[in-house]
């Protein structure tokens, strides 16, 4: 790395991490790829190269894979007893709290996020996970169930469950939270005993590595039980979702892809979980808190830069308070401050590539061309080489326009107003997309709030809140936004098979 790609001080750890040959991590060794292919890492406020990965492929898949199943079949992993998998799972939440300055920072280089929103989301909810995960290796249980089968009258029989690791799971990731989204991923698998080749994302591969790298170097997981590659999604991901002795595909992103995920698994009918897209509504009633409402609709689509699958990217807004809302979140938008993630002053840094700011700066000038009142942004600005989009507030949108029905993944809120209480018809409207991520109500009728709750088609409804997470708290999508759940207790049924005992007494 040319020390002047980086207009910051950086830890020290960052600084020589930056500088290596990023390389993958198989079997517990770190090895170059078969094809000696690297690929540039850039930094997203810039444009500049920040580091150089390896463009792992088919081939590397296949050895991850190998060395996983090993570590899996040989019982590495699922021989150590629950309470010492459980101290080890735990230990990484500790290493990663340990390291939470030099992390926080990586992610904000590599994915464009404020530093400071880095360290206080991304980082302590990674580490939250495990520590959440660690107490779950020792509570995976069955059940004894009576049966009563009518072709053998008078026999007696025990029955019972119990619930085992799927085996191999490969985990591939996308780039809007690269390190929460590996801790979301590592963390449950780990728990319910299976081995991992995880995929980062190409934008954003580098806290993912850093994470492995301060694992390997504690010494405190076995060989082969969690393996990483690096790589296109065409040339590693596809492999991985395909490959025969994977079990098992966990994977976040788009739609798009996630189809062609469940395809790919398709040959040796692995299962399958994903956590796809959104395009979340915001509701908010005239009865609402309107100040808070205002702040946690603006929050609800700006945080991560709108690159969050749950953004609150369609807002409702009852008539009667529509200006003021649209005028509250407008002047929050213009109030924030975008610049580059490292700056401790950014409130919302760069988009992640110059794909999204070409993809997000298109929907801005669709929703334009459709007839759409800009009130707020509008803006984007790449001059600099990074890839920077104001806030935007939309008014005067409907569901037919491009920027209402397509998710963005960018700082762009759809704004319509709506005029009947008629709760059946708000739903309805809510509910009309292909997606079902999340949504949130804003409004002090609470029968009002628990009547559309339940309306909603989504796996997550916030009342008088938005983006609350916690790793306790199932988080996925009906519809197009997914199959299966990350996060909390249900997060263990995408990795866990259950198995019927029955003995005859
Ligand atoms: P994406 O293509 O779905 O990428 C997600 C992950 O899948 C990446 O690791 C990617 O590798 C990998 N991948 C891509 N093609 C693959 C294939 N054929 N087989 C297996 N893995 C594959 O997402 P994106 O292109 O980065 O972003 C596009 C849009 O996806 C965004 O604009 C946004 O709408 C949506 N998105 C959603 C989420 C979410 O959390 N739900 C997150 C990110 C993006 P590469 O990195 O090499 O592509
Ligand atoms: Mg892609």
């Amino acid at each position: 790395m040319d020390a002047s790609v980086l207009n910051y001080t950086v830890n020290d750890n960052v600084a020589s991490f930056l500088n290596k040959n990023q390389k993958l991590y198989i079997g517990g060794k770190w090895v170059d790829t078969s094809s000696s292919k690297t690929f540039d890492v850039e930094d997203p406020a810039t444009g500049k190269k920040l580091s150089s990965c390896a463009a792992g492929n088919s081939n590397d898949i296949d050895l991850a894979v190998k060395a996983a199943r090993e570590a899996f079949d040989s019982g590495r992993w699922t021989g150590i007893p629950a309470n010492e998998r459980g101290k080890i799972i735990w230990k990484i939440g500790d290493l990663i709290d340990n390291h939470a300055e030099e992390l926080a920072q990586l992610e904000s280089l590599d994915n464009g996020k404020p530093v400071a929103v880095a360290g206080a989301a991304d980082v302590p909810l990674s580490s939250d996970i495990f520590r959440y995960m660690a107490g779950w290796a020792t509570k995976i249980e069955g059940e004894t169930i009576p049966i009563s089968v009518p072709y053998t009258p008078g026999a007696q029989y025990h029955s019972y469950t119990v619930k085992e690791p799927v085996g191999v799971v490969g985990q591939i990731i996308p780039w809007n939270f690269p390190l929460l989204m590996a801790a979301w991923k590592i963390a449950p698998a780990l728990a319910a005993g299976c081995t991992i080749v995880l995929k980062p994302a190409e934008q954003t591969p580098l806290s993912a590595l850093r994470l492995i790298e301060i694992i390997h170097d504690s010494g405190i997981l076995p060989d082969g039980v969690l393996n990483l590659v690096t790589g296109l999604g065409e040339d590693a991901g596809a492999p991985l979702a395909s490959h025969p002795h994977v079990d098992k595909v966990a994977f976040t992103g788009s739609t798009e892809v996630g189809k062609l995920i469940t395809k790919a698994a398709a040959g040796n009918l692995k299962k399958v979980s994903l956590e796809l897209g959104g395009k979340s509504p915001t509701i908010i009633f005239p009865d609402a808190d309107i100040d808070a409402a205002i702040a946690g609709a603006a929050s609800a689509i700006f945080f991560n830069h709108g690159q969050c699958c749950c953004a609150g990217s369609r807002l409702f807004a009852h008539e009667k308070v529509f200006d003021k809302v649209t005028e509250g979140i407008s002047k929050i938008a213009d109030q924030i401050k975008v610049g580059p993630g490292m700056d401790t002053s950014t409130e919302m840094g760069p988009l992640v590539s110059d794909e999204q700011f070409q993809k997000v700066s298109g929907y801005i000038e669709s929703g334009k061309s459709e007839g759409g009142e800009v009130v707020a942004g509008g803006k984007y600005d790449n001059s600099s080489g990074g890839h920077f989009v104001h806030p935007t507030v939309f008014a005067k949108t409907n569901a037919d326009m491009t920027l209402v029905k397509e998710e963005i993944f960018g700082p762009v809120v759809c704004a319509q107003p709506f005029s009947d209480e008629n709760l059946e018809k708000i739903a309805n409207e809510a509910n009309n997309t292909t997606f079902g991520l999340a949504a949130s109500v804003w409004t002090k009728n609470i029968s009002v709030a628990h009547k559309l709750a339940s309306k909603i088609r989504a796996g997550t409804v916030w009342i008088n809140c938005h983006n609350i997470f916690d790793a306790s708290l199932p988080f996925g999508g009906f519809k197009e936004s997914g199959w299966g759940r990350e996060m909390g207790h249900e997060v263990l049924k995408n990795y866990t098979e259950v198995k019927a005992v029955t003995v005859n007494l």
